[in-house]
């Protein structure tokens, strides 16, 4: 039975052996016997001699065959790292990468950040030592500006190929033409799905190491009708299967921080008033900006007799397994960025996924014994509403960033890059516009000392550009705060259920007039005036956790500040000059208020509403400012700050003509209601 083929699994059954040895010891043991459980560990040999003969080897297998945390190890034992070279390996997603690392460092029996250390953006934790090193792929696509040949590694290894991520992509041409004038260079591409002959046919007919996997049988079960509300849903079959299924745990995919905290808090709520009627259920979120102590969590095994349920984004989907999953309940959404190139607008927006997806997640409920997938989806759909494959993200977001990385590399011609899949034309030529417009890049297409000073920070051209500009505007403190701040954007305020009022008013404390970005400010000065006290983030419904993580990356800003010799200057208490440098990186994402009441951007004159919770969601100024868009049931901005449009003429005269912008009276509309309880 169930409860059986769980202790069976080999890893923790034995308690009687436990108390003979010592902690240690037993850990090493259960790692040594995990080890040689993976898929991957009867191929060690074979797999090294492979990599030996060949200089690209494409390896496929299964997720949690062991392909990220084995085979740098076998490369560490083969002795690949003689002669002080390192061994690199890229995850496309953050949490992916520090956890990993971790599980390494602790398979090594060495500290994470001495011999396996992590490199992600805002955060390095490697050092002299460190001979494995994981990364995400941006931040080695960083760091071919500082070393174009990869000297100081003897193995790299891009992982997770199938997600193809936009720096994976420009990883895969860039990495190959290293690979032709450093012949002793290794390269391993690694993927979990069937993409290998793609790779293979790319990487001129490199060899395909294929690590046969184990799987056993998953039912799968469709809704008879659409869900009107698949978080409700997913909270209903989660205590559905608990009340009637066998023991083993569960894993449900949502499409963020937000709606995991919901479900969170749901079935916190609805768990505690069945009290001692169910058994105990214990409730693991995962997400990208998961603070590093609750990471560690997530692979805490599940308590006898209780049972776990992981409520995941899609980094559950291949780059995290979590073992002993049973049960999978799938939605069937993602979120993702997708960018218009007809209007030039990008937003992130929740759709549904592809039958590729589908099947990766119910996969996941196979791995240790025969599992149960839930799709919140009729069979129908599935099969004519899913796509078979996702996008690949170079065909689908905004090249801005990816383009100015390029050109900062001294590659120019991007037309006759070699792209696995190219990206559509229009992309590529709006990219080269914008960058254009920002001033990073002169009409010939060439890098301008401001591109080359813009690709030194880690941030999107735009606000790589508005952080340039607080130069001329005197306010680089309040910009760096800003930068911050909008970095880890919408984890900075809390809202429990039970304190929504509480929590909304501690939150419209620090409205300010002008907008949201000030509004960041002042809750980042204000706590820097109390000393960073954890007390103060609790009173006011602050997460304490992002706003540390703020000060980090802050300070990363302002060492980068340094290296292009801006010097830390403030403005306050005036805001119009933090305004004006905002608006020399965002100049793009400006909308005016209609007659009609709605915001039209621009230059394309589309539709976009202040988010409900922005601090100028009943002020309505006539011209504003946004961060980003969301696409919920509508387009909305969201961190919103209202502009004067003579800066627009001011910041980017040859984007705006001054006929765009007639109309400027900056006079307000009437309020809608008159309950503004705004500070300051
Ligand atoms: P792959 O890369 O092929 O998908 P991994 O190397 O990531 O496989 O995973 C191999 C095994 O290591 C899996 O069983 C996974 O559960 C386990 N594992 C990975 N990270 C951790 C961790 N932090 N703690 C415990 N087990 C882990
Ligand atoms: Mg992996």
């Amino acid at each position: 039975e169930f409860i059986q083929a769980l202790t069976m699994d080999g890893s923790r059954d034995d308690s009687s052996k436990k108390s003979e040895i010592s902690e240690a010891e037993w850990k090493r043991m259960t790692i040594e016997e995990t080890q040689k459980s993976l898929p991957v560990y009867p191929f060690k040999e074979d797999l090294i001699e492979a990599v030996r003969e060949h200089q690209i080897l494409i390896v496929e297998g299964e997720t949690g065959s062991g392909k990220t945390t084995q085979i740098p190890q076998y490369l560490v034992e083969s002795g690949f790292t003689e002669g002080n070279k390192k061994i690199g390996c890229t995850q496309p997603r953050r949490v992916a990468a520090m956890s990993v690392a971790a599980r390494v460092a602790e398979e090594m029996g060495v500290k994470l950040g001495n011999e396996v250390g992590y490199s992600i953006r805002f955060e390095d934790c490697t050092s002299e030592r460190t001979i494995l090193k994981y990364m995400t792929d941006g931040t080695l696509h960083r760091e071919f500006l500082s070393e174009p040949d990869l000297a100081s590694y003897s193995v790299m290894i891009i992982d997770e190929a199938h997600e193809r991520t936009l720096h994976t992509d420009i990883l895969f041409g860039l990495v190959k033409d290293i690979a032709r004038f450093r012949p002793e260079l290794k390269l391993i591409i690694s993927s979990a799905t069937l993409d290998a002959d793609k790779f293979s046919k790319f990487f001129d007919d490199a060899p395909i190491f294929r690590i046969p996997g184990r799987r056993y049988p998953v039912d799968i079960f469709y809704t008879k009708a659409p869900e009107a509300d698949y978080i409700d849903a997913c909270c209903v079959s989660v205590l559905q299967i608990h009340a009637t299924q066998p023991l083993g745990d569960i894993l449900v995919f949502l499409t963020g921080q937000d709606e995991i905290e919901t479900c969170q808090e749901v079935l916190q709520d609805r768990v505690k008033r069945l009290g001692s009627k169910i058994r105990e259920l214990v409730i693991i979120p995962v997400y990208a900006n998961l603070p590093s102590d609750m990471q560690a969590k997530i692979f805490d095994p599940t308590p006898p007799n209780a049972r776990k349920v992981v409520l995941a984004t899609n980094i559950a989907e291949t780059s995290l397994t979590i073992d002993n999953i049973i049960y999978v309940i799938d939605p069937g959404f993602a979120k993702q960025n997708n960018f218009n190139s007809r209007t030039g607008m990008e937003s992130l927006m929740v759709v549904p996924i592809s039958k590729a997806s589908a099947n990766q997640r119910a996969g996941r409920a196979g791995r240790t014994a025969p599992g149960k997938c839930f799709r919140l989806y009729t069979a129908w759909a599935y099969k004519h509403e899913l796509e078979d494959n996702t996008v690949p993200e170079i065909q689908r977001i905004n090249l801005g960033n990816a383009v100015l990385m390029l050109k900062a590399l001294g590659i120019n011609d991007l037309i006759h890059f070699d792209f696995l899949d190219p990206p559509p034309h229009e992309t590529l030529v709006l990219a080269l516009e914008q960058l254009y417009a920002l001033g990073a890049l002169n009409h010939h297409g060439e890098l301008t000392k401001l591109g080359r000073r813009m690709a030194e920070f880690p941030v999107d051209p735009m606000m790589g550009k508005m952080l340039l500009a607080s130069e001329k505007y005197k306010c680089s403190e309040e910009l760096v705060s800003i930068a911050a701040m909008l970095s880890v954007n919408s984890a900075i305020f809390y809202r429990p259920k039970d304190k929504i009022i509480h929590a909304d008013t501690a939150r419209k404390n620090f409205n300010h007039l002008s907008g949201d970005h000030l509004s960041l400010l002042q809750v980042y000065n204000q706590w820097v005036d109390t000393d960073h006290s954890t007390q103060w983030c609790y009173e006011n419904f602050i997460q304490y956790r992002s706003m540390k993580r703020a000060r980090d990356v802050r300070e990363q800003l302002v060492g980068l500040m340094q290296r292009v010799e801006i010097d830390m200057v403030s403005c306050l208490p005036e805001t119009v000059n933090v305004r004006k440098a905002i608006t020399a990186g965002y100049f793009y994402h400006v909308a005016k208020l209609s007659k009609s009441g709605n915001y039209k951007t621009i230059k394309h004159n589309q539709t976009v509403l202040i988010h409900p919770n922005s601090s100028l969601f009943e002020e309505l100024p006539r011209w504003v400012l946004y961060h980003e868009l969301v696409f919920t049931t509508k387009e909305y901005m969201r961190q919103v700050v209202e502009i004067d449009s003579k800066w627009l003429l001011e910041v980017a005269p040859h984007y705006y003509k001054a006929k765009e912008l007639e109309d400027s009276t900056n006079k307000k509309m009437p309020k809608v209601t008159g309950r503004a309880v705004m500070t300051q």
